[in-house]
């Protein structure tokens, strides 16, 4: 399908529906036309926001990589960078645009790993307590630098267990946006909290942030910590005790 067309099946597709377009039939852009389509739906659609259900095929994506480009290009000739001649600028725009969607930003346009959850209530079940680390590559939605770091994942095993390397994927998934690392931890716990139905959730985030080390202060191991706790994490310290000492266990292990 050619991006014209996409376009104009969406602008059908609305109208089919009885939605008031009329203000965006004219709107050559389909990022601009989905903006609008949020706005009215009242979605919303910050730098941490996973909006997925409007990016719903492969056509639409690449559409918006295009119209990203050629943004970027504008920000290049702005930044008065020739992107005519130099040789290493030339795909920058286009680069940056694919890297935005498919990578660094990647977990605002994909739906949410497929977790399949296995039951966890037979006479033997686990009942304990499970600490996942996972590492995180995310960008903080100020400056749009990197953010480094480990999340440890702690659950009460609840009525479903979810794939060890689940709680990885979910971790990135959350983490491949613009955030804020309070908002990180927060998103991976709920997202944790849904996929296994464990009311008692912790996330402690440990990272280092490009913006303290690239910009601002330039200070190296500008280390940041965060942690959340729901559940008998929060109102047990025994089970807290038990999380922060598995996670030492584990930096003994394997120190980060
Ligand atoms: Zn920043």
């Amino acid at each position: 399908m050619t991006e014209s067309v996409i376009y104009k099946t969406m602008i059908a597709g609305a109208e089919q529906q009885g939605d008031d377009d009329k203000d965006y039939k004219e709107e050559t852009y389909l990022g601009n036309y989905l903006r609008f389509k949020m706005k009215r739906e009242g979605k919303r659609f910050w730098a941490g926001d996973n909006i997925s259900e409007y990016i719903d095929n492969e056509h639409v994506k690449e559409q918006l990589i295009d119209e990203a480009a050629e943004a970027f290009e504008t920000v290049l000739d702005r930044l008065l960078i020739d992107r005519e001649n130099d040789p290493n600028s030339k795909g920058t725009a286009r680069r940056l645009a694919k890297m935005y969607f498919n990578e660094v930003m990647a977990g605002r346009y994909e739906p949410a790993p497929d977790a399949t959850a296995f039951p966890n209530d037979s006479a033997d079940r686990y009942e304990g307590m499970l600490v996942v680390r996972s590492e995180l590559r995310s960008i903080c939605s100020h400056h749009h630098q990197p953010v480094v770091g480990v999340a440890y994942i702690g659950i009460i095993a609840a009525n479903k267990l979810i794939g060890l390397s689940k709680y990885t994927r979910i971790a990135q998934w959350c983490a491949r946006r613009g955030t804020l690392q309070e908002e990180l931890c927060n998103d991976i716990a709920r997202e944790i909290s849904k996929a296994t139905d464990s009311k008692n959730v912790a996330v402690y985030i440990q990272a280092v942030h490009g913006c303290c080390e690239n910009r601002g202060i330039m200070a190296h191991s500008s280390l940041t910590q965060t942690t959340v706790l729901t559940g008998s994490f929060k109102t047990d310290p025994g089970a807290k005790k038990e999380f922060f000492d598995n996670i030492k266990l584990q930096q003994e292990f394997a120190p980060r």
